[in-house]
């Protein structure tokens, strides 16, 4: 029986199943994208921008159709659902137009005679590993660039989200992409480790959790692949005694309920100087209390269902275990009654150094804020932390916002924002939020064979 199917979140209701891909279809997936390869890295540049630029134009057409998916199979509100797909257009713009000069290659300069150009070109076959938070939005950061390089994709995308996977690859077919050149494939781990293992395959980049991550990437060093991961976050927020403490906390509400708490940029831990402590709270926790929650499909919720039963009985662990270590409850904390995974905004303060949600991410719409006396301490205590993957850092003092941003252990740095995506800014953190970027120009570097042509 196979993993893939759709539950809708909101209502617990199994909606539809998908066959598994068979042992023995392996071998023919692997054979079909080594002959996409062949064929889809020697179009022209401009073809190969042609179909990206047709794909955005579907994710444009198809925006209503796709969104709802979106909400049925993973809970996303549909005004959410719509901004992913808004993205996801500005991603295949961006790499349909701007990026393509990248491909040009670049002159170096040289000691000697002659000249020299590093030319950008593609290495293969990649395997993808997806997750359900952004069901379109990851693949399209990682598909764009290397489509865009002439490189070819096998894609497994997370189990609870088969539908939003099937449509991915048939945009993409519509937009006249050759048909091996993206293979949607519905494999177990043991499949994709046999993928990532075998010669054709030449670079792997999963998106998801650090335990995936981990186990992926020890698979590509012992295989000697390229490898980029984007992991978990647990991100930092810093409020100093200079900011606007009314955007905010208005802000803190909305970075920590991003896609419904479940984002791995989304703002997590918040820190907060003394001076501006009390004002803060009372501003954030009467934000966080009157969300309207319920309903996805509901033009006025804010905050949907999470995605699965398990993620609300994780949430559920870790604010008891939060509790039995000192924390207290400032508002939320219990899941809501009635069908569905619904859990409540919730914000937690007086979390200790020995509960579960001091250091681990909490992916869901629970909230961390810690009282720090002073920016010292509050930059001490946001890299104390496994991860390092995005921070905002909220003052009216720019220069400060930017000596602190030198200080910070993160892949980004957002000041008086919280974290956003967008096709020509790199996405990507440090520690063990990850390896490698996404996104802008560094983000068609990352499976690209940088070749040297020196010429006397
Ligand atoms: P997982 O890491 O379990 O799943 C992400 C993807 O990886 C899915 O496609 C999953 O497949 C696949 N996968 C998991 N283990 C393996 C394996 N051993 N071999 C091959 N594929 C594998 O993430 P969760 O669903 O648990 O998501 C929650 C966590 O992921 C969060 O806590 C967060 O830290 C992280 N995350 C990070 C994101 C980011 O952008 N950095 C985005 C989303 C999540 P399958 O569904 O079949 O198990």
């Amino acid at each position: 029986m196979s993993n893939y199917k759709t539950i809708n979140p909101a209502t617990g209701e199994l909606i539809r199943e998908f066959g598994a891909l068979a042992d023995s279809e392996v071998e023919g997936v692997l054979a079909r994208s080594g002959q996409a390869y062949n064929r889809w890295r020697r179009e022209s540049v401009e073809r190969r921008a042609s179909v990206l630029a047709r794909a955005a134009e579907l994710f444009e057409e198809r925006t209503e159709e796709l969104a709802a998916v979106l909400t049925e199979e993973i809970g996303k509100t549909l005004a959410a659902a719509r901004g992913e797909i808004k993205t996801v257009i500005g991603i295949f713009r961006y790499y349909s137009t701007t990026a393509v000069k990248q491909l040009d290659g670049e002159e170096l300069d040289v000691a000697g005679p002659g000249r020299a150009r590093l030319r950008l070109d593609p290495i293969g076959p990649l395997v993808g590993i997806m997750p359900w938070n952004f069901p379109y939005y990851q693949v399209a950061r990682f598909a764009a660039p290397n489509l865009l390089l002439g490189n070819v994709i096998i894609l497994k995308h997370a189990s609870n989200c088969p539908q939003s996977a099937v449509m991915f690859e048939s945009l993409l077919r519509d937009a006249g992409l050759p048909e091996d050149a993206y293979i949607n494939v519905f494999a177990s781990h043991d499949q994709v480790a046999q993928m990532i293992a075998d010669d054709r395959v030449r670079g792997v980049s999963l998106t998801g959790s650090e335990g995936a991550g981990a186990r992926t990437g020890e698979l590509a060093g012992r295989h000697l692949k390229p490898v980029v991961l984007e992991l978990g976050g647990s991100d930092p927020f810093i409020v100093l005694e200079d900011a606007d403490i009314e955007k905010a906390a208005k802000d803190a509400v909305a970075g920590r309920l991003v896609n419904n708490g479940q984002t791995c940029t989304a703002s997590k831990r918040f820190i907060v100087v003394d001076d501006v402590y009390d004002e803060f709270v009372e501003k954030f926790v009467g934000g966080m209390s009157q969300v309207p929650t319920g309903d996805p499909t509901d033009p006025a919720t804010v905050l949907g269902p999470l995605s699965s039963e398990s993620a609300v009985k994780d949430l559920e662990e870790f604010v008891a275990d939060a509790v039995a270590n000192g924390a207290n409850v400032e508002t939320g904390g219990e899941r809501l009654e009635g069908p569905g995974s619904y859990y409540p905004a919730t914000v937690l303060t007086g979390v200790t150094e020995t509960a579960r949600a001091y250091r681990e991410e909490l992916f869901g719409p629970v909230a961390v804020v810690y009282r720090v006396p002073d920016e010292q301490t509050a930059i001490e205590l946001a890299n104390d932390s496994p991860f390092g993957l995005s921070s905002s850092v909220y003052t009216s003092d720019v220069d400060r916002a930017e000596r602190i941003s030198a200080e910070l252990e993160a892949g980004m740095v957002w000041v008086n924002s919280v974290s956003k995506s967008s096709a020509e800014l790199p996405f990507g953190g440090v520690k063990r939020s990850g390896v490698g970027r996404e996104l802008g120009e560094v983000g068609l570097t990352q499976f690209a064979n940088q070749k040297l042509v020196r010429v006397f």
